[in-house]
């Protein structure tokens, strides 16, 4: 049997061991520890979380320290504060027979100032989230010039997290001469990249089977028309009332307009995007974390580092306009050995994306027809019953028992049963029997030319030909400002001061908000979709947004204003109770 002793370990290291308790080394311990001990080396260690890797690069890393300098030599970059955390404990513990040696762990969502003061005071070890490190460094308050040995841990959550930029923008201000160590537990393409990147022939560990994958994430698709995108999602998130989810838009205005939408709809749900506060995004994200918020709608960028653990669905309300970032979104659910789904709402003209994200991916996607209003009734019926059946009997409840049972003494049982229920069922009942009909397409119709005229929507943009333009550089114009492709823009019709053209009606959403902020030579450009929506020229339709079809509300499943009831659900408590509440205070 392998002994610590036989690694090459130092004696402050053995004794940490000893008081550890930890008898022999794990098998990542045993592969890696004797060779970044030998000499200066790059690593991929492909390890999971347990298995022993923190001491893996630990105890080497320790062992590397000067501790006559106060300098920072060992810089590991973790994805998120509890792991952060974690490691600098571990660290503490096995470095604490080495006298001069600080480790200070730098994460968001704490005080940088405390963390600099730190600093400071010299430490030769830092371990950090990404987001904070990048931080800090652009504020001068860390300098990394000198460190000889870079640890990448779980380098495939923090991937998966979009820490990729802010991995690439921290190393580029530390030397050529250091050793990167990169630990993972999975082996995606995006690691072997990293891995080719960042690191001279690297020395390759593998514990365990290579690429079995630590998620179990199922990925589906539902190909609607653009405009009932909103519809689509609810009907998923009705059909899944337990749901705790993070819908993704492209833009911050998609993000505040559909968390807008179901929050008047009656669900629990709250944006989060870059125009937020770093306050109110702590908020945000502190609510969801605690459950209080069970939809979280989310840009990309702002959504990146959220580690929740236990979501279960990841809503795409559009796809990414990076094909790749779809592997950070559907990443963040299907963590800790849970299952998870990630859906995608697509249109017809987006189909062929799909294909591209299974190349990516290495899975395939199954198409799934949304669920009915006959389906999301039934759903809601038999969950409501579970909850009643799994509903601890609350003893205060006894002595208004007679006086209930008197109220209900001419009815059956089943006329009870019936009418309890009823309170529920019609509110879905009545919703589902008037919803407006989503036209759903197969994967085979898909709409690829563009030239499917009957599916386009005319626009009326104030510029023309006063402006230099002529039909083919605004269209050129167009496609690039709209990132469309060759046939994305038809029927381009240049006058002196203004001019229209058609976009493939699913992209209405995108004109809309390219041009929302948009300024030509300093002059805000206005867009509009014209009343006559042939394509001969047309007048103008008052306000941009005019084409949006109010969606009618279902219930009010969550209280507007409160979270507390998707919280006394979760939590175990009396959702049957919180749902009286909810009626009474609507009533
Ligand atoms: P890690 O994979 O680094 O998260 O480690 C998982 C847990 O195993 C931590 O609590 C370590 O303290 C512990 N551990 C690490 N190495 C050993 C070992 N050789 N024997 C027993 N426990 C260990």
């Amino acid at each position: 049997m392998t002994t610590f002793e036989s690694l090459g370990l130092s004696p402050e290291i053995l004794k940490a061991i000893e008081d550890l308790g930890f008898e022999s080394p794990s098998e990542v311990q045993e592969q890696t520890i004797p060779i970044l001990l030998e000499e200066p080396t790059d690593m991929v260690a492909l390890a999971q979380t347990g298995t022993g890797k923190t001491a893996a690069f630990g105890f080497p890393l320790i062992q590397n320290i000067d501790l006559n300098s106060k300098k920072t030599q060992g810089l590991i970059l973790s994805p998120t504060r509890e792991l952060c955390m974690q490691i600098t404990n571990e660290l503490k513990q096995y470095a604490k027979y080495y006298q001069n040696l600080n480790t200070v762990a730098v994460y968001g969502g704490a005080s940088i100032t405390d963390q600099a003061r730190q600093i400071k005071r010299g430490a030769q070890i830092i371990v950090a989230t990404p987001g904070r490190m990048k931080d800090m460094i652009q504020r001068n308050i860390i300098d990394i010039s000198n460190i000889n040995i870079c640890i990448l841990d779980e380098a495939d959550e923090m991937l998966n997290m979009g820490f990729f930029e802010d991995i690439k923008e921290i190393l580029s201000h530390s030397s050529d001469q250091k050793n990167t160590w990169l630990f993972s537990a999975t082996m995606p393409k995006e690691v072997s990249m990293i891995a080719k990147k960042f690191m001279k022939s690297p020395k390759e560990i593998t514990v365990g089977q290579k690429n079995i994958s630590t998620k179990s994430v199922s990925h589906e698709y539902f190909i609607v028309g653009g405009r009932d995108r909103y519809s689509a999602v609810k009907r998923v998130v009705d059909a899944n009332p337990d749901i705790y989810a993070v819908i993704f838009c492209r833009t911050k205005r998609d993000t505040q307009k559909v968390a807008e939408k179901l929050i008047e709809d009656g669900y629990s749900a709250s944006a989060l995007h870059g125009d937020l506060s770093q306050a109110q995004r702590d908020m945000v994200m502190n609510s969801f974390r605690k459950k209080q918020i069970q939809m979280l709608v989310a840009t990309d960028v702002a959504a990146r580092g959220i580690d929740v653990d236990d979501i279960t669905h990841v809503i795409n309300y559009q796809l990414p306009d990076e094909i790749e970032t779809y592997t950070h979104r559907s990443g963040r659910t299907g963590r800790a050995g849970k299952e998870g789904k990630s859906l995608v709402i697509v249109t017809k003209s987006e189909v062929r994306k799909i294909r591209q994200v299974e190349k990516i991916i290495g899975q395939k996607f199954t198409q799934e027809e949304l669920p009915s209003g006959d389906e999301i009734c039934k759903r809601q019926l038999f969950h409501l019953a579970d909850e009643i059946k799994n509903t601890t009997i609350n003893s205060e409840i006894d002595s208004f028992i007679p006086d209930l049972e008197a109220q209900f003494e001419d009815l059956s049982k089943e006329e009870i049963i019936k009418k309890f229920f009823s309170v529920e069922f019609t509110r879905f009942h009545n919703y589902y029997k008037n919803a407006p009909k989503i036209t759903q397409h197969s994967a085979d119709d898909s709409y690829s030319s563009g030239k499917d005229y009957g599916d386009e929507t005319r626009f009326f943009i104030n510029i023309g030909e006063k402006d230099g333009f002529n039909w083919m550089s605004l269209k050129d114009f167009l496609k690039e400002q709209l990132n469309l492709d060759r046939d994305g823009v038809a029927k381009v019709d240049v006058k002196n001061t203004f001019s229209f053209f058609n976009v493939p009606t699913d992209d209405v959403e995108k004109v809309q908000s390219t041009f929302d902020t948009f300024k030509l030579k300093g002059r805000h450009v206005n867009v509009e979709i014209t009343k006559d929506q042939k394509s001969g020229s047309g007048g103008r339709k008052g306000g941009g947004g005019g084409r949006d079809r109010g969606d009618r509300k279902p219930r009010k499943r969550f209280d507007k204003n409160s979270s507390s009831d998707f919280k006394g659900k979760k939590s175990g408590g009396s959702s049957v109770k919180s749902s009286f509440e909810r009626r009474r205070k609507k009533s």
